[in-house]
């Protein structure tokens, strides 16, 4: 199998792909009990001053987390295995 070291910069399209996907319809994987689901069918918690978190619906494991400040977002996807666009 071929395999080329690039510079970061040549992940920028496949990046910009993946992440204008349409988030409902995507599917997770818990690192906690290892479901799989439609991100849309998660649970969704705004908390006040700190952001958005995002947590499977049988482990109560948080699958994301969004925070924001005057910089931008800070997205922390530790507790989702990966992500699967639909
Ligand atoms: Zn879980």
């Amino acid at each position: 199998m071929g395999e080329f070291r690039l510079d970061g910069n040549a992940a920028a399209g496949p990046l910009r792909e993946v992440f204008s996907f349409e988030v409902t319809t995507a599917q997770y994987s818990c690192v906690g009990c290892g479901r799989t689901d439609r991100l849309g069918a998660a649970m969704v918690y705004e908390v006040r001053q700190l952001g958005t978190i995002v947590r499977c619906p049988s482990c109560d494991n948080p699958l994301i987390r969004l925070a924001h400040n005057r910089e931008g977002y800070l997205v922390d996807l530790r507790g989702t295995r990966y992500l699967t666009t639909g």
